[in-house]
């Protein structure tokens, strides 16, 4: 299997990957993997914060069911909603049409100290835009350098970008959507789109393949993640993030204490502390 990491443009095929991978893991170790990693996480998060010096964006794209949702909720259970915005990218806006495409992904792009998860994002107008010729292909075509040149300036700018394809197979997506119809609680996710769009699984895939293949980059790298099982994709997602996260922990540390000790000399030389 080739990497699933792609930091370089190159041909992709989707089917080189297997949705139901867990490399090796066994589900029972999960529970108490993924906790030590969300403690993890939470600890990167509040020295990202006090640093304020690094922003961190989390593109989450995939296919209709394949855990976008799931994985907010589950990966950034212990993460300070304080400093982590979610933005959902739904079909464009008139307004939104009204400009060109990033306009309204760089309006939520993350500031410094802050992270940013973005549910869909700047990809859809390579993807459901390809897929049902919302543009020419000579418009959507030049998108992918627009694209690597924005998350270029994005990089430049301190944010750490991480973008994840959340890679399910087509009989689990079935799978999915039917148990959507027998659960009460699932339902409202259901949507008569879905089954529609699933017609088109092998356009979507040929594009993502695309989508990865080309803006693959060492500065905003794609992650295929195998999502056919939930507590997989959930720890693999948690695995990446802190791992990568973890060589700024020492420099982030080192801010805070120096910012630390600065407050502290100010405080004692405003000599504020009062009398009772
Ligand atoms: P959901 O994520 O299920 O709430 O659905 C959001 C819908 O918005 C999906 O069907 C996306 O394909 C669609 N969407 C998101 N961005 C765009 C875009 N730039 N152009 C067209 N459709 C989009
Ligand atoms: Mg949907």
């Amino acid at each position: 299997m080739p990497s699933r990491i792609i930091d370089s443009p190159r041909n992709v095929d989707l089917s080189d990957y297997d949705p139901d991978d867990t490399d090796g893991v066994k589900h029972k170790e999960a529970d108490a993997l993924q906790a030590k990693l969300e403690a993890k996480l939470q600890r990167q998060q509040e020295l990202l914060y006090g640093a304020g010096k690094q922003s961190v964006l989390v593109v989450l794209q995939g296919m209709d069911t394949a855990g976008k949702d799931g994985t907010i909720k589950h990966v950034m259970n212990g993460v300070n909603p304080a400093g982590c915005h979610v933005w959902n990218f739904k079909v464009p806006t008139p307004e939104e049409l009204a400009h060109d495409f990033l306009w309204r992904v760089h309006q939520r792009t993350p500031a410094n100290g802050m992270m940013a998860i973005f549910n869909r994002s700047h990809y859809e107008d390579v993807l459901v835009v390809r897929v049902h010729n919302l543009v020419p292909k000579e418009v959507w075509h030049e998108r992918y350098d627009l694209i690597n040149n924005f998350e270029h300036l994005l990089a430049h700018n301190n944010t750490i970008i991480f973008k994840f394809f959340l890679h399910i197979s087509k009989d689990e997506q079935r799978q999915r959507l039917l148990a959507r119809e027998d659960d009460a609680d699932k339902a409202w996710k259901l949507s008569v789109a879905d089954w529609q769009e699933r017609k088109y699984w092998d356009d979507y895939q040929a594009a993502y393949a695309d989508a990865l293949g080309k803006c693959g980059t060492h500065w905003a790298p794609w992650y295929i993640v195998p999502a056919n099982k939930k507590w997989y994709r959930n720890l693999f997602i948690l695995q990446t993030l802190t791992e990568r996260l973890a060589s700024f922990e020492k420099d982030w540390s080192a801010e805070l204490e120096e910012r630390g000790k600065q407050e502290l000399a100010a405080l004692h030389a405003a000599n504020v502390h009062d009398e009772t």
